[in-house]
């Protein structure tokens, strides 16, 4: 038994804002209280003193990369895990392009099957498209059995509309949402940052907001004729936010998720240090104001990291030939109390939201505190300052624009299956 006592619990699923304490017993909640009003017999339980801290339902991110198997060592599900603890997060879904890429029952077993031992859960996202190729649909009903929880072929777009369609018509028989990289690549081709002043400052080639926007007005339309779920993921250009807007104003059955460097950074802040190249690219000041918008009135559904470790070999290259992407895990928590919470700019419980039954919804499942559901719990301090030093991080790859950066307010514990698996001191 594991008693966590006298925080501040917030709960978006029931509004709960309370001075409460939560009982665990083994992978399940068995009670909530008001503080120091726990019913069971609690003698033996070990104690969690919560005084000054938030007790949250278990952070889920929806988007991460695990880099297992094939790239084990840029990350491995062991590591990426522990980093995912560390940073709050008591569940991932990790994306398959992985080395094979993930598009058969196999790995989707695999992956399962390592995840027993991890420190989250790990909840595997199968591809779309046979080797993520774009061409022929993947064995999706067989990865469903094995334990997938959506389709993507993250990386790049499900190819074109007409294949888009068919594992839309093929998800919605089963139930899956689909996660798109809204990319046109065509527009895209060879830009490696946003295109705009700052791209020509430096040289670098550009890709335009349009590349995003113009695969989520595909999409849209394509979830119109399907009526599947589709799911936005990393949306970063005010465009695509209100495609996304529309649609859900028409009823269509579409949410997104916006990533802390794209509520932090802009393109403006990009040099040639490929610590700051990810895909999609940092964008706009305009961009910017409209996902922390879209964050606060609700178009947004979920934060998400799109942790994306390589290593240093990789990495540390010259801004064009490096790979796209940044580490996520643990500075981010940190970034969305920074620039969201201690701001003003949102509340503490629709920040809450946007980690916990804000991606359990798109997934269709749900997240609260209450008895019988999983014992996994997020609890932070919004007070707490602290420097990142990404060379204490648990993850194998060391790629963070935010490495040197002090934050207020961060992880305290995290909680899956009723054990502490993350602990900061
Ligand atoms: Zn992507
Ligand atoms: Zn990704």
């Amino acid at each position: 038994m594991l008693l966590v006592k006298n925080g501040r619990v917030l709960d978006p699923a029931s509004k709960t804002d309370a001075a409460m304490d939560v009982l665990l017993d083994g992978d399940a909640i068995t009670e909530v209280a008001a503080a120091g009003k726990i019913s069971r017999d609690t003698r033996g339980a070990e104690i969690f003193d919560a005084t000054g801290l938030i007790v949250a339902p278990g952070f889920i991110d929806l988007h991460v990369h695990l880099r297992e198997p094939g790239q084990e060592s840029s990350e491995t599900i062991e590591t990426g895990t522990r980093a995912a603890a560390n940073g709050g997060f008591t569940a991932v879904c990790c994306m398959p392009n992985t080395k094979p890429v993930h598009d058969n029952a196999s790995i989707t077993r695999f992956i399962v099957d390592k995840a027993k031992n991890a420190a989250a859960r790990v909840w595997p996202i199968g591809a779309a498209s046979v080797g993520s190729k774009g061409e022929a649909i993947a064995e999706i009903a067989a990865m469903k059995e094995a334990g997938i929880v959506a389709v993507s072929d993250d990386g790049k777009p499900i190819a074109t509309a007409k294949l888009a369609r068919q594992v839309m018509e093929y998800c919605n028989s089963l139930g899956l949402p689909v996660i798109e990289h809204s990319e046109d690549v065509s527009l895209a081709a060879g830009g490696v940052m946003r295109e705009g002043i700052t791209s020509t400052r430096l040289g670098l080639p550009g890709m335009p907001a349009e590349a995003e926007s113009v695969c989520v007005a595909r999409d849209v339309q394509l979830i119109e004729l399907t009526g599947a779920r589709l799911h936005v993921a990393h949306l970063s250009a005010k465009a695509s936010l209100e495609q996304v807007r529309w649609a859900k104003s028409r009823r269509l059955r579409v949410t997104c998720e916006v990533t802390p460097h794209h509520f932090t950074l802009i393109d403006e802040d990009v040099t040639y240090d490929s610590r700051f190249k990810m895909n999609p690219p940092l964008a706009s000041r305009e961009d910017r104001e409209a996902l922390i918008a879209g964050l606060a009135d609700g178009t947004v559904d979920a934060i998400a990291t799109d942790h994306a470790p390589h290593e240093p070999a990789l990495k540390d290259v010259e801004f064009d030939r490096a790979p796209f992407g940044i580490l996520g895990f643990e500075t981010a928590l940190g970034l969305a109390l920074e620039q969201l919470v201690h701001t003003g700019k949102l509340s503490l419980m629709r920040l809450v939201e946007l980690f916990t039954t804000g991606p359990a919804r798109v997934l269709g499942m749900e997240r609260k505190i209450a008895a019988g559901q999983p014992a996994d719990l997020t609890i932070f301090s919004t007070t707490r300052e602290w420097t990142y030093d990404v060379k204490q991080s648990a993850s194998k790859s060391r790629n963070s624009p935010f490495d040197g950066r002090k934050f207020k307010g961060g992880p305290a514990a995290t909680i899956v299956a009723g054990k502490i698996v993350s602990r900061s001191a």
